[in-house]
């Protein structure tokens, strides 16, 4: 499947997303697309529920907020979302760029937003080489879909959300959940442990305190049982079909090192007049670029973006004179909005 567009946004965190925004009231229509299944990069993964006082014009809003915010904010423009899939491969080619996802997607682009942030955020592993035998079978680190776990016993590693909540959830598919944990504190909602810990008082689940996955057996290619470390050296056998480990995310560069830009510590160089990197037409905005001066905040990145988009018009329709325009006042950006004049 070939996608051609004008822009195409590697990134849907709050500048990736702000970039659409941007690109719409020039009227450009933009293809975004995010490793994680859902948008808002680090404001969404690492502090949904947590206070941000320094968005111009909106005196206290939370990261999820932001982000909710930021989708209404761009619904007029229809961009092309493609969740779950990370850029693997950007090359060159007659008018721009053939970008690959590592879902075999394929884009024709004349322009690239490069706002990865930090990187692409991917789960932290299981650190057993047996672990990597399994992965994508039965050693997993997000569930697709529940009805994989019907009738299975199902070991979770973790103690956060995400943990938890499938703890919980998979109560309704699964024959058997055991939850283990290192240590006896938990980071998940504790409205979510104590419904887990219903489960294991009626004897229907179990939770392993103080206990780390320390073999896994395997036989025909099929997860038989975890051994758990216990204090003192204690192993206990668990029976199991299923292994899903939830010990977040941590975020990686990644293929973005390898498409010829010109990369300083993990951050890629930019002018400050367009943002453009070493290569034109590739843009970097957000966390991911770095100029003198560079501070990571959201309101940077927005800046970059808007800056980003007018050249990035220059670039899409060239000989045409780009005016700035108000939103108040120019017709054409309310047509483009959607709103009445
Ligand atoms: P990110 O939010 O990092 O999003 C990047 C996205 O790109 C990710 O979703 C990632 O999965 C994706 N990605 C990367 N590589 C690829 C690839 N190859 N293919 C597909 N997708 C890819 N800033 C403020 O201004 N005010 C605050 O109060 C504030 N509080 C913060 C509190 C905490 C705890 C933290 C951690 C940060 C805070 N920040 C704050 C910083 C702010 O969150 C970042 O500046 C902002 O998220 C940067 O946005 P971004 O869009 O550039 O990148």
């Amino acid at each position: 499947m070939t996608i051609k567009t004008d822009a195409l946004i590697v990134g849907a965190g709050p500048c990736g997303l702000f970039e659409i925004f941007e690109l719409g009231l020039l009227g450009i229509k933009a293809e975004i697309v995010d490793s994680l299944p859902r948008v808002g990069g680090q404001c969404t993964e690492l502090y949904p529920d947590k206070p941000i006082y320094d968005i111009p014009g909106i005196p206290l809003c939370t990261g999820q907020g932001l982000v909710e915010s930021l989708m209404e904010q761009i619904e007029p423009f229809h961009a092309g979302f493609h969740l779950g899939e990370e850029v693997v491969e950007v090359t060159p080619q007659e008018g721009g760029f053939r970008v690959v996802t590592n879902a075999d997607k394929v884009f024709e682009t004349k322009t690239i937003f490069i706002a990865g942030g930090v990187g692409s955020f991917q789960p932290r592993r299981i650190r057993l080489p047996e672990a990597q035998e399994l992965e994508g079978t039965h050693v997993n680190y997000h569930v697709k879909d529940p009805a994989k776990y019907q009738g299975k016993r199902v070991v979770i590693l973790g103690a956060g959300d995400s943990a938890f909540d499938w703890a919980v959830a998979l109560q309704e598919v699964a024959a058997h959940v055991t939850l283990v944990h290192r240590s006896e504190q938990f980071r998940a909602a504790p409205a979510t442990v104590m419904e887990f810990r219903k489960f294991v008082d009626r004897g229907e689940a179990e939770l392993i305190e103080f206990g780390t996955a320390a073999a896994l057996k395997i036989e025909a290619d099929r997860l038989v049982s975890v051994d758990i470390k216990l204090p003192e050296d204690e192993i206990r056998t668990v029976p199991a079909d299923e292994l899903l480990a939830f010990f977040g995310l941590a975020p990686k560069l990644g293929p973005i090192a390898e498409w010829g830009l010109d990369i300083n510590r993990k951050t890629i160089n930019v002018d400050t007049e367009r943002f453009e990197t070493n290569i034109p037409g590739i843009f970097a905005i957000g966390d991911i670029n770095s100029y003198p001066g560079k501070k990571k905040l959201i309101l940077s990145g927005f800046h970059e973006a808007a800056l980003a988009a007018f050249a990035a018009k220059a670039i899409i329709e060239p000989g045409k004179k780009v005016h700035l325009q108000y939103t108040t006042t120019s017709p054409i950006m309310h047509k483009r909005l959607g709103v009445e004049d």
